[in-house]
């Protein structure tokens, strides 16, 4: 699951300005014409790869199989990114365009024309990376993305690995660092941010990564690991109507979250939802242009609204609105838990960690912080 510089959660800015009344420089009183509407303001994320070197599992790409039908491999290329915004800049008022979704963005060739793209259409460009491959740092700095963030779950390479399965933290933080000093040769304004992924396990990691990150220029943030995709977390949801399989693999991810999304759910499954922010302002794309129903699903044929070059904007909104997912993840207030939007969620897994660090909550095969029976558990 993708947070990003973009505002989630910022609503749509229609006015009806209707019924208002001006006076004109003679001083007659006429009636005003209704104010046209607003456009539609969207974010968008848009996979420029289709795929991802890495293996998370708590993310599709490390707990889905490599189904053809869910990952679209294959490259954007530039025609279809500036189709897709000269459409949308027609359409509505983009708030950013992020490029990525569920993908590794730095693993398309040219990215950094892709970013080109954005920017030389005035739209603020954002991306976020596992940052295991970094090609041309130069290249990329001189494209000046307005935001880029890295994203880690350890500073070690025993904890890192267990987030972020097949990658390794040693090149990252080296890439880090050069991708800071190209930053600082191309004159780059890029908002660098270094994002952690909390677990319950991976707390004496956050403090060496946060220095070392600050120290070469990264704004610090992070937040709660959830797991993903939506299948998967509406099938804890809701055992009796499963919508993916959960592994061995996939329990022993659960169990090493802080935030735990059964007890999540039992929160934010207090509170009415009767619309979801990442329906309303964000418009998912796949590799091929496809409009995905959000971003926290599967790009599957069932989640595929329709190709966004073809379809009009309001008939996507419409079939988004429509789609049979969307009744389930509100009935349990999962638009709340993806925004991190109700109290409760933040205490909830601090008594977690709290009870993992005393020892009363052991996760599957590891053993608290500093134990000597800590194991290798890479998924
Ligand atoms: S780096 Fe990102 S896209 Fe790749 S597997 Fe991990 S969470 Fe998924
Ligand atoms: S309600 Fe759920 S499935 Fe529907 S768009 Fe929002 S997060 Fe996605």
């Amino acid at each position: 699951m993708r947070r990003d510089a973009m505002e989630r959660g910022q609503n749509r800015t229609h006015s009806a300005g209707m019924g208002e009344e001006q006076s004109s420089a003679v001083g007659i009183t006429v009636e005003a014409r209704p104010a046209p509407p607003s456009p539609p303001r969207f974010s968008f994320y848009i996979d420029i790869f289709g795929y991802c070197n890495l293996r998370c599992p708590s993310c599709p790409v490390g707990n889905w199989e490599d189904d053809a039908s869910v990952f679209h491999h294959g490259v954007m290329s530039r025609a279809l990114l500036e189709a897709i915004l000269d459409k949308a800049m027609a359409e509505c008022t983009i708030a950013g365009v992020a490029l990525f979704n569920w993908t590794e963005p730095l693993l398309h060739p040219a990215i950094h024309e892709l970013i080109g793209v954005v920017r030389s259409r005035a739209i603020h460009c954002a991306i976020s990376t596992n940052l295991n491959v970094l090609r041309d740092s130069d290249l990329l700095m001189r494209a000046n993305p307005d935001w880029l963030r890295v994203s880690v779950s350890g500073f070690t390479q025993e904890v890192y690995a267990r987030g972020h399965a097949a990658g390794d933290v040693e090149v990252v933080k080296t890439n880090m660092r050069r991708l800071a000093e190209a930053k600082a040769r191309t004159g780059a304004t890029t908002d660098l941010e270094l994002y952690f992924h909390k677990y319950v396990d991976n707390e004496a990691d956050e403090a060496p990564m946060r220095a070392y990150a600050e120290a070469l220029g990264y704004r610090f943030a992070s937040d709660w690991a959830l797991m993903m995709p939506l299948e998967k977390t509406l099938t804890i949801a809701d055992p009796a109507n499963p919508r993916a399989t959960l592994t061995r693999a996939d329990h022993a991810t659960i169990g090493r979250l802080a935030l735990k999304t059964a007890e999540a759910l039992a929160v934010t499954s207090k509170h009415k939802v009767t619309s979801c922010s990442l329906q309303e302002d964000f418009i998912v794309l796949d590799v091929n242009g496809n409009a995905i129903l959000c971003c926290t699903c599967l790009a599957s044929q069932a989640n595929t609204i329709g190709s966004y070059l073809t379809m009009p904007i309001e008939a996507i909104q419409s079939a988004r609105r429509s789609h049979p997912m969307c009744k389930p993840c509100m009935s349990v207030g999962f638009p709340l838990l993806a925004n991190y939007a109700v109290d409760g969620l933040d205490d909830l897994a601090q008594r977690e960690r709290a009870a993992f660090r005393c020892g009363t909550q052991p996760v599957a095969g590891l053993a608290p912080a500093g134990s000597a029976q800590m194991a290798d558990r890479q998924l």
